[in-house]
């Protein structure tokens, strides 16, 4: 039985045990689930120039070795590679000197040099080629053993195991899909004897953790509806009646997902919710209607933006919005002054806010809600899970919507979060015109000038972006100062340019940013930090230099600044790069408008992190496989796992492999 190996420890000495313990290997099961990290394929090769090489080789001079700089030292000498003469440098490995002797056949791994005839070598060994050909397995030891000794004991204790594992997955779906036996992708992994033996046993294993983890993420997921709550008692013809105070129709997807959220206040089960939509599809109008439903409801709500500038702006907005009813809308930030605060946090104490909107200031320990019911956060990928927990302390039954910035396909969002639902916006406000995209292969801003004049007169404004603060050392990267200095000095007289940038302080954003929305500026020069979110309805020109260092996804929410009202929106991408993955990139945003699409595209091409922003917030870490490019994979895992479940077998099999469901996959949600 296969849970014998979790149980198990590995047969080693007391010193190789502690390190182990330091690497987090303290069974059987986990230390022989820590795969190499990369392989050397070591295979004689020819001599190329400028590549790299491995060769059988005859020493034919005594080799030289010079000090210099202290420590340093290099070693030069002669050999002959077939009939070839060539001269080999090796850096820093005075050690060897004594074992290189004239006349010895050694093994040469290094770089060749054609015009100098020069082999640069970074490894040499005392035999020949043939003898040690293979694959080499390198891991991630920090330190603590050599790679080879460690490789040694992965062998041992598979040798000694090698009866006591069993496949994890059920055999059915092993046949299915021509699966390995565990044991045998087991030996292929770390004893390789070629490329394809590492590909079969990648196959294997990616498979069977992604199948695990869908099993987890189904089980986190059914355990989180049993807890329950008091039901939320909502009177949805008042909500209808708000709804037609709007100045809008509500979009057909904006529909579906309030009932959706309606429904999950109406019932014991506690919400738990991501917002998926594209830029610009009103969101925010979406959380502050289920704001009326949960104040309907007798509770409070918390909504959480990243930026004072975001929350002041939602705070604006909400008080338009709700200004003929009874809601009452309260904005706390680490702007509002003491004085201010104080009243506010007592008259949120005694109840008399029902929608208190605003930054980190809110998760603060003196913020006291009376009847705190609900949570939204703006931006979510900008949050921690830190802090939803600080409110949720508050009340446990803490129902949340999350707005993410970025449209994600729907299977990936619940691959990401296993514990959450989801609703989707796809449908944009009809007024939307297309925003008129560019792509072009340059990094001049000059043939824009006159159009930018143009639009300028008609009290147009615009945003230039680039991706640095400062300068980098590589030199054909435009930044902020410099296009600053540049665009004031082309308009200056006629047009207000200013810059913004991360490493400003918040009171210094802030007011450029109010200026800006109050068309004192007529041109922001800025980083990406203006992907946030902000809305500015005269800004309908967005240029975007060195388009090729953002994702899609990012730059498909930089364009989203533009086109927010009913004025004709324009987007110029900027790019003077080479490299033809980048330039496919660029082309299909500039022929794309549909935030799916590209994020989905996003994901081929560059990978979960750049699409999803999560970096900071901990998404779930996979031993072998990756969500991004195994995504067809875990698609087929997942429908597999469900069936699974579902099944008659699967409850004799989970009493056998619970652990490795529970500790094989990490997860948040
Ligand atoms: P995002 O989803 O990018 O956060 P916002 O919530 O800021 O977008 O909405 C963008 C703009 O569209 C806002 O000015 C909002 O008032 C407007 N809007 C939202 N829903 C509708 C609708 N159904 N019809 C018309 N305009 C709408
Ligand atoms: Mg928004």
């Amino acid at each position: 039985m296969s849970d014998k190996l979790i149980n198990l420890k590995v047969n080693a000495t007391k010193k190789q045990e502690e390190l182990l313990n330091s690497l987090g290997l303290d069974n059987v099961a986990s230390f022989l689930s820590k795969y190499p990290s990369r392989y050397v394929f070591l295979e004689e090769t020819d001599l190329v120039d400028n590549a790299k090489c491995v060769v059988d080789a005859k020493i034919i001079s005594v080799p030289k070795i010079v000090f210099y700089r202290g420590k340093q030292n290099r070693i030069t000498f002669d050999v002959l590679v077939k009939d070839q003469n060539i001269s080999v440098i090796i850096f820093n490995r005075s050690f060897i000197l004594k074992h290189l002797k004239a006349t010895s056949d050694i093994t040469i791994l290094g770089t060749y040099y054609k015009d100098k005839n020069q082999i640069v070598a970074s490894d040499i060994k005392f035999s020949k080629v043939s003898d040690i050909a293979g694959v080499y397995p390198v891991y991630r030891l920090n330190n603590t053993y050599k790679n080879s000794d460690y490789h040694k004991l992965v062998l041992k204790v598979l040798k000694e195991n090698i009866n006591n594992i069993d496949n994890i997955l059920p055999d059915y779906l092993i046949s299915k899909y021509r699966m390995l036996q565990r044991k045998d992708s087991l030996i292929k992994i770390h004893y390789p004897k070629n490329e394809t033996d590492v590909k079969l046993a990648n196959r294997s294993l990616i498979y069977e953790e992604l199948f695990l983890f869908s099993i987890k993420s189904y089980l986190v997921k059914l355990n989180a509806l049993k807890n329950k709550k008091i039901i939320k008692e909502i009177d949805f013809d008042l909500v209808n009646d708000f709804i037609s105070t709007l100045p809008f129709s509500l979009t057909k997807d904006q529909q579906t997902t309030i009932e959706e959220i309606f429904k999950d206040f109406s019932s014991e089960k506690i919400m738990n919710r991501l917002l998926l939509a594209d830029v610009g599809s009103g969101k925010t109008i979406v959380a502050f209607i289920s704001s009326y439903m949960m104040f309907l409801s007798g509770y409070q709500t918390a909504f959480m933006a990243p930026t004072t500038i975001l929350a002041t702006q939602h705070y604006y907005e909400a008080l338009k919005v709700f200004k003929n009813s009874e809601l009452k809308v309260e904005l706390l930030t680490s702007k509002t002054s003491p004085k201010e605060r104080e009243a506010l946090l007592n008259d949120l104490k005694k109840g008399k806010i029902d929608l208190l909107i605003g930054t980190h200031a809110l998760i603060q320990d003196d913020v006291d809600f009376k009847q705190l019911g609900y949570l939204i956060l703006d931006e979510q990928q900008r949050f921690g899970v830190n802090q939803r927990l600080a409110l949720k302390k508050q009340n446990p039954s803490l129902e949340t919507l999350m707005l993410s910035a970025t449209p994600i396909p729907r299977t990936l969002a619940q691959a990401y979060f296993s514990s959450i639902d989801t609703s989707i916006i796809k449908t944009i406000p009809k007024f939307k015109k297309e925003i008129k995209s560019y792509y072009f292969k340059s990094n001049s801003i000059k043939p824009f000038y006159q159009e930018m004049l143009q639009l300028l007169k008609m009290r147009t404004q615009i945003y230039i972006v680039t991706p640095l603060v400062e300068e980098s050392e590589s030199l054909d990267v435009k930044n902020v100062s410099d296009i600053h200095e540049k665009i004031s000095n082309h308009f200056k007289d006629q047009y207000n340019v200013s810059m913004i940038h991360g490493k400003m302080k918040d009171d210094e954003k802030n007011d450029i940013m109010q200026q800006f929305h109050d068309h004192q500026i007529d041109i922001l020069v800025c980083t990406s930090i203006i992907e946030v979110g902000i809305s500015v309805d005269n800004a309908n020109c967005i240029i975007i230099y060195d388009a090729h260092r953002f994702g899609l996804s990012q730059l498909h929410q930089l364009r989203g600044r533009v086109g927010r009202s009913i004025k004709q929106g324009h987007c110029v991408f900027l790019s003077n790069s080479d490299d033809e993955n980048a330039i496919n990139r660029l082309e299909f945003i500039a022929n794309n408008q549909d935030g799916f699409e590209i994020s989905e595209y996003d994901l081929k091409t560059r990978g979960p992190g750049d699409v999803l922003g999560l970096r900071q917030s901990g998404i779930p870490e996979f031993n072998i496989a990756n969500i991004a490019r195994d995504f067809k994979i875990y698609e087929i895992a997942f429908s597999d796992a469900l069936e699974f479940i579902k099944s008659n077998d699967f409850k004799p099999w989970y009493a056998l492999y619970h652990d490795y469901v529970i500790n094989k996959t990490n997860q948040i949600g």
